[in-house]
């Protein structure tokens, strides 16, 4: 038996407009916060989580990135040659992003998407290391690093392993009283949410699946640790794409070539440009801002949400949709998917949820970088009470007191 164990569950995804009016973890958790998100995907949410720090500080904000001096994909290029009818299929696709992954080394998360064979060599992968784990992120610590210098044992879910298999290896770990903190990640709410979109009745079915979950996970851990102080959370929403824009085929229309006069990643809510020439700048700036389902972010918003980079290393020129547009085909996907997020994080679907069992928090928490700050606390806190408590029912009073 040990005093207390914190743990963090992030269900990604599971933003504030998907639990305001929906009991999830109302029971077990029911102090509820909405938190402002951080501008960009899971790849820049999930590591600002981790590190408490912004995309312009950890530098993990987009995936693919122009940088054909440095591009691990010169070794596809021959695959150009292979028909896009076999070469745009998600399955050929997962095949190849296995053997790629394998071949380049990459430890953390990693999808080829749908970036052309043609272009691939043009561009760089910026999440070569796990966020996941110690050293993972692209500059400064994370909670894991905190917890490794501080020889704080903990639990953290593996992304290779399953939702359920992780739930258990954390019982487990409970069990034998082993850890100080623990972290789970469950990514499946999103998968299901980019598929059916956030009004099917498969989401509150979903949210009761986890509640199930959590109970069975706190009705474990209460044999075990004398207080749990349990933190259930989000990266970000999700927003239903009602409206599709096929920004390349307006690019390409241009009398520009891409990889020549320009370089461009088109992820599903933001297209970002790199200009070699400025007749080529100035023609798809004055496309973009003839194109009414989005904007150019100018320098001071992008300041504001902390990914303005000096260097321009995740694009010169960001334009973003407004939410519920979805580029497609883009280099993400070719077909369009029901819901999407790394809209504004001021759009009603962009805001994520903290939900606790705890009164009041150790930390003041608005945004997601926040929590962070939640988890090294708790994290200390519980270190410190499980060492003295064990030492405390060791010592010879202790012992003493209980044989007379
Ligand atoms: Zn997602």
């Amino acid at each position: 038996m040990k005093d207390v164990l914190p743990i963090f569950i992030m269900v990604d995804a599971c933003g504030w407009e998907i639990v305001k009016n929906d009991p999830f973890a109302k029971a077990y958790a029911p102090y509820r916060h909405r938190l402002e998100s951080v501008f960009g995907y899971s790849s820049a949410c999930v590591p600002s989580i981790l590190s408490g720090r912004w995309p312009v500080e950890h530098r993990n904000w987009c995936y693919f990135v122009y940088d054909p001096k440095n591009s691990p994909f010169k070794s596809l290029r021959p695959l150009r040659w292979l028909p896009s009818a076999l070469t745009s299929r998600r399955i050929v696709r997962r095949l190849l992003t296995k053997a790629v992954k394998q071949q380049l080394n990459f430890r953390g998360y990693f999808d080829l998407y749908n970036i052309p064979f043609k272009h691939i060599s043009l561009y760089d992968f910026t999440e070569k290391k796990s966020p996941l784990k110690p050293g993972g992120m692209n500059r400064g610590p994370n909670i894991f690093d905190f917890l490794t210098r501080r020889h704080i044992p903990y639990f953290a879910s593996d992304p290779d392993s399953t939702e359920r298999q992780n739930l258990d290896v954390l019982k487990e770990k409970i069990t034998g009283s082993e850890i100080d903190f623990a972290f789970m990640y469950w990514p499946g709410l999103d998968g299901l949410l980019h598929a059916v979109g956030n009004q099917s009745p498969e989401i509150p079915a979903k949210l009761r699946h986890y509640d199930k979950w959590i109970q069975e996970l706190l009705d474990h851990a209460k044999y075990h640790y004398r207080e749990i102080h349990l933190y259930v959370f989000s990266d970000h929403g999700m927003a239903n794409c009602d409206e599709h824009l096929d920004l390349r085929s307006k690019v390409e229309a241009l009398p520009y070539q891409l990889g020549k006069d320009y370089a461009v990643v088109y992820d599903s809510t933001m297209a970002r440009f790199w200009f070699s020439n400025d007749r080529a700048r100035q023609a798809i700036t004055q496309l973009l801002n003839q194109t009414p389902q989005g904007r150019i972010l100018p320098d001071g918003e992008l300041a504001e949400m902390k990914t303005l980079f000096e260097d321009r290393y995740f694009g010169e020129l960001i334009y973003l949709v407004k939410e519920g547009v979805l580029i497609v085909p883009s280099h993400m996907g070719e077909r369009p998917i029901r819901a999407m997020h790394g809209y504004h994080p001021t759009d009603k679907h962009s805001y994520a949820t903290l939900c606790t069992n705890q009164h009041e928090l150790p930390a003041q928490v608005t945004a997601i970088p926040d929590i962070f700050k939640l988890m090294t606390l708790e994290a200390e806190q519980a270190f410190t009470k499980n060492e003295s408590f064990l030492s405390g029912t060791n010592k010879p009073e202790a012992v003493l007191a209980q044989t007379t």
